[in-house]
């Protein structure tokens, strides 16, 4: 597939560049079909207390679970359907069938008050999402104080009035906002500043780093933490640690103060239908203990 100039042999295309174009559309292909077809799926990560760990809430995290291929990884479906502004009925579909998910969970004898946390793309906030939101909450009978609206840093660097009036407008609805991936963008401390966030998820990147075998960098990584998690509390925030997965991360995290944590250590990401049944087992476990 290569396209060669005769005289002095220049490239237009290098395979490199075709193999990409060529595997895009074809993840476009899939998102598409998966719309169609039904192959989009909210996989449900637990939140847990790092005193006790009980479950606190959920977070959705997308799968497209192809008929053939199986579960296709989600950094680049979504990538691609943002790309292509799919990523607008992607987001539809997972609001709808995780808050479906939720409304069941709250059955469970001690999951009434969990909260549930989507992931949401600049894109997404268009003037249709809080009506939206407000009718699928309403349809399963959940408090919107149940819903997380995970925003990153690529939301707000937008520094769009939009955005920011669809946002401040979920808030008012009762929605609370949480700042994902905290700490690996610019500028974090000015977003906490001019946008109302009530929960702050530090990125895992620093859960690795407060056991990294560099003295230096375990102890900056920890005070950077430390301090975060200080001021997140002056400012009335909830602070979670993402990506635990030793015993020591959680102990060091527990002891520097976080709230809650997520990661393979409590939980991993689950399809809703297993975690139901692994949650209502563990319930009538307890209800036989006492
Ligand atoms: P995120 O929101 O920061 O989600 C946390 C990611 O960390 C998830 O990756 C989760 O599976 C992974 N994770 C959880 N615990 C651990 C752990 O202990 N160790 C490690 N190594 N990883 C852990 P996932 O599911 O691949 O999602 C990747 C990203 O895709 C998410 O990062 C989020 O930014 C985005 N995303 C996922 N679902 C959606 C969605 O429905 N809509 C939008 N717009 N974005 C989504
Ligand atoms: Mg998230
Ligand atoms: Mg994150
Ligand atoms: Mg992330």
């Amino acid at each position: 597939a290569k396209k060669r100039d005769g005289k002095n042999g220049a490239q237009l295309f290098d395979n490199a560049m075709l193999d990409r174009a060529r595997s895009r559309a074809e993840i476009e292909a899939n998102i598409e079909a998966g719309l169609v077809d039904n192959w989009f799926e909210a996989f449900l990560q637990p939140i847990v207390t790092l005193n006790g760990r009980g479950i606190a809430g959920f977070e959705a995290l997308m799968r497209l679970n192809h008929p053939h291929k199986g579960m296709m990884p989600p950094a680049e479906i979504i990538s691609v359907a943002e790309e292509t502004a799919k990523i607008v009925r992607v987001g539809n579909v997972i609001m709808e069938k995780a808050i479906a998910n939720l409304a069941k969970i709250s059955r469970i004898p001690g999951m009434q008050d969990t909260y549930l946390a989507i992931n949401f793309s600049p894109l997404q906030f268009e003037p249709a999402l809080p009506a939206r939101l407000a009718a699928i909450v309403g349809r399963h009978g959940i408090r919107p104080e149940r819903i997380v609206v995970e925003i990153t840093e690529a939301v707000l660097m937008h520094d769009n009035p939009q955005i920011r009036l669809i946002v401040t407008e979920l808030r008012r609805f009762g929605c609370r906002i949480a700042l994902d991936d905290f700490g690996t963008g610019y500028s974090s401390l000015s977003y906490l500043n001019r946008f109302p966030v009530d929960i702050i998820k530090i990125d895992q990147s620093f859960t690795r780093a407060i056991n990294d075998g560099d003295d230096d960098v375990r102890q900056k990584s920890r005070m950077l933490i430390e301090g975060i998690t200080t001021l997140s509390h002056k400012m009335n925030c909830t602070v979670i640690a993402e990506g635990i997965e030793t015993e020591e991360e959680c102990r060091t995290l527990h002891q520097m103060g976080l709230d809650y944590g997520q990661g393979y250590l409590f939980h991993r990401p689950q399809h809703a239908a297993t975690l139901i049944e692994e949650l209502t087992a563990s319930q009538s476990a307890v209800a036989r203990a006492s």
